[in-house]
């Protein structure tokens, strides 16, 4: 076998161990936070006889896989749900290592310069999955507002920003086209928040009759969907052109379908997948 596809194959896998690792400590973040309490410190045990876990029963994905979804000492069933987000972590981590793989594939020592902008990227994707999978979860048991979830996103969104900007003022090739590159690259920013606001415009529109238009801006009951709708603005600035529009749709069909009710709340699932999905296909769409 081709020794490139060996060592891309190594890195998928590796990313995707990481990615179930880093999905338990996800599981924590989701139980932890909203109790105020430390994310750092202290033993997992289980929820219902309080039994302090030992390693065996700590291992992301094959614990639950081998205890059959069972508490060791008590065998009180285990919530699925720790083994979802440690696959779902696991996945979204080999999915964004596969997008990346010319980082892993290229020497470090030819030119390393060349490589930590994609690196910081990588890191920035991989933190930001984890904080829409931790808020949305939590925004799910709490029924809360998703305004930290904005935030989230806008603190991924200043992390690219900074790594696009060192990445084109630090390479020297295109010193002279730096005006070029960057405004290319606001023109990409414009026109994705450009599409997510019209899809923003119109869902308000379809789904507030016109007469309640005005109270959309300022009335408290519909705070929920005005922090949805801002998420999809600032996500469709953040992911580009193509991914912006395929984000847009997915939230124009979920906007109109849920209209003002509270279960808007759950839309931030639909274009966090929405996004990826997105994604996805705008970096296959590279490749070839
Ligand atoms: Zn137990």
């Amino acid at each position: 076998m081709d020794p490139d596809v060996v060592l891309a194959i190594m890195n998928i896998v590796l990313a995707g161990m990481f990615g179930a690792v880093i999905g338990s400590f996800t599981n924590v973040c989701i139980y932890r936070i909203p109790e105020h309490r430390t994310v750092v410190k202290g033993h997992s045990m289980c929820m219902t006889c309080g039994h302090e876990l030992g390693a065996l029963d700590l291992v992301p994905i094959f614990s639950w896989l081998f205890l059959g979804g069972k508490c060791r000492y008590c065998k009180t069933p285990i919530s699925s749900r720790y083994i979802k987000i440690e696959s779902l972590t696991a996945l979204m981590y080999m999915v964004m290592a596969a997008t990346h793989l010319s980082m892993f594939l290229d020497p470090m020592d030819v030119d390393p310069m060349k490589n930590i902008f994609p690196f910081i990227e990588l890191c920035a994707l991989f933190i930001m999955i984890n904080i829409v999978i931790v808020e949305m979860m939590i925004q799910h048991d709490t029924g809360s507002s998703m305004y930290r979830l904005s935030l989230a996103l806008g603190i991924d969104f200043a992390v690219q920003v900074i790594s696009r900007i060192l990445g084109v003022a630090t390479d020297e090739s295109v010193s002279g086209e730096l005006c070029e590159k960057l405004a290319s690259w606001g023109v990409e920013i414009l026109v994705g928040a450009v599409i997510a606001f019209a899809a923003v415009v119109l869902a308000v529109l379809l789904a507030n009759r016109p007469k309640e238009l005005s109270k959309y801006f300022h009335d408290s009951k519909y705070r929920a969907v005005r922090t949805s709708d801002v998420f999809a603005i600032v996500l469709g600035a953040c992911i580009g052109i193509i991914p912006a529009a395929v984000a847009a749709t997915v939230y124009l069909i979920g906007r109109i379908m849920i209209g003002n009710k509270k279960s808007v709340k759950y839309l931030g699932i639909v274009l966090a997948s929405g996004a990826a999905v997105g994604y996805f296909a705008y970096c296959a769409f590279q490749v070839i």
